[in-house]
């Protein structure tokens, strides 16, 4: 079966300039909905410190801080790290479902959409 995104020459790709916008979105997004939860200052540079390490300590720390959000807040904020992995990885801007690349009038509206329009209306309709 042929992969579904292929490296570099791939149609629809973000450019590095819109890489670098969405990962500030993402950010602001991010630490908008933790000061919505209420978390402190002092939890913020916690959350802010588990980008750069990977030893699981911080995580600890995020975890109980992560326990006093609301369900739909911390389904947000998963929805927000998720889309900065595809910024990482590559594949963010692409429909999850069709492969096509999501308007970007779309995505500065909603910057977590893993969907396209099309594919969104068809999820809703059930
Ligand atoms: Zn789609």
């Amino acid at each position: 079966m042929r992969a579904l995104v292929t490296p570099s020459s791939q149609a629809g790709r973000v450019s590095p300039r819109i890489v670098s916008e969405f990962r500030e979105r993402l950010r602001g997004a991010r630490t908008q909905l933790l000061r919505t939860a209420a978390v402190t200052d002092e939890e913020l540079t916690t959350v802010d410190i588990k980008d750069a390490r990977e030893d699981g300590a911080a995580l600890t720390m995020t975890s109980a801080t992560l326990l006093r959000l609301k369900d739909h807040e911390r389904r947000e904020l998963t929805e927000i790290e998720q889309a900065e992995a595809r910024l990482a990885r590559g594949d963010f801007g692409m429909c999850a479902e069709c492969g096509t690349a999501i308007a970007l009038t779309r995505l500065r509206a909603l910057p977590t959409a893993r969907l396209c329009l099309r594919c969104q209306a068809r999820v809703k309709e059930g």
